[in-house]
């Protein structure tokens, strides 16, 4: 029996939910563990923000929705305006505010003001360090900082925080706490204090104990997984395989010239040596995806189109499940 906070403790229970496995482990176990739902919030971030579709799938907000709806949970959106491109395209320039949903139905802008100017002008690194992989940082979690620290209804309460990484995916992600204060808390400060901890629920599972709790629920895995990719959440992942970007270029065409053409402007490649089209010609299409045109249409689709829940005893483990090499260490 695994050891978890008192759930019961606190007044709210966000969840960072990209629609990936782990995210919706995260969801499933909370479920599991009998909190009430309606004490539940999930909360996606857009990648792309209010931009057009980059680096993103299209269907990711979507399927976000139809998993919230299935199973009676309320979803936020969040994003940094202008998303990922813009925030690539940063040149002596502040990172953009955050724009949020709030719980009264409205939807928020903070920040973006800074004094503080940066330059980015080239894709981000693949390295476990988030100040040189700034996507993840400044598009996820910086982005849920804002969400909390610019809401009232936040203050003088306990938050919990819930995220999805496990310690089985990389060194560093083994070496997180699996509960800690989040970066947004303020319990000792001065003014506008706010409990707010970290929890990571499925910081020790096995990938095989996630795929039992999707099965157990029914849930059907984002059509990444359906198409080969063994991550979400960005389709175009800087950290993604040469069997991805090979895939890439086959199904998803487009996507693939404007990442390539974004590389050749910025003289500076995703990989270290290596241009996507290097990385292409070295990785073999996903099979799944060549033989999949239902889903790929899926995928490039912004409203979700096949059932969210299996019926009973037709959950599928997607070709995605146990792949490696297409998401951030
Ligand atoms: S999925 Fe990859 S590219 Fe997208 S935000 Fe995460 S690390 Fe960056």
């Amino acid at each position: 029996m695994r050891s978890r906070p008192d759930l019961n403790s606190y007044d709210f229970i966000l969840v960072a939910f990209s629609g990936g496995k782990d995210s919706a482990a995260v969801l499933l176990d909370l479920l599991e563990a009998g909190v009430d739902p309606r004490r539940i919030e999930l909360h996606h971030h857009l990648v792309d923000g209010d931009g057009p579709s980059f680096m993103d799938w299209p269907c990711t907000a979507a399927y976000c929705q139809a998993v919230a709806s299935a199973f009676g949970i309320p979803l936020f959106m969040s994003y940094r305006e202008g998303g990922f491109l813009r925030e690539m395209h940063r040149r002596q320039a502040p990172t953009a505010a955050v724009v949020f949903e709030d719980a009264d139905g409205g939807v928020r802008r903070a920040g973006g003001c800074s004094k503080k100017l940066g330059t980015r002008l080239r894709f981000p690194q693949r390295t476990a360090d988030l100040s040189r992989r700034y996507c993840s940082s400044a598009l996820k979690i910086d982005v849920m900082d804002a969400v909390i620290r610019n809401q009232e209804r936040f203050l003088g309460c306990r938050t919990l925080v819930c995220t999805g990484e496990r310690a089985e995916e990389s060194p560093s992600r083994s070496a997180y706490a699996a509960f800690e204060p989040h970066r947004s808390d303020t319990r000792d400060g001065a003014r506008r204090r706010r409990l707010v901890d970290h929890y990571r629920p499925v910081h020790g599972w096995a990938e095989q104990e996630v795929w039992a709790a999707m099965r157990r629920h029914r849930l059907v895995p984002h059509v990444a997984y359906q198409l080969g990719w063994s991550r979400v959440s960005c389709m175009t992942c800087v950290f993604l395989s040469a069997d991805g970007w090979a895939t890439v270029r086959t199904v998803f065409p487009e996507r693939f010239h404007i990442i390539a053409e974004r590389e050749a402007a910025f003289g500076c490649t995703i990989h270290r040596t290596l241009t996507v089209s290097d990385l292409a010609d070295r990785g073999t299409p996903y099979p799944a995806a060549i033989n999949s045109p239902q889903l790929v249409s899926q995928a490039r689709d912004a409203q979700w189109r096949l059932p969210i829940l299996a019926t009973h005893g037709s959950w599928c483990l997607p070709p995605g499940a146990f792949g490696r090499g297409s998401g951030p260490p």
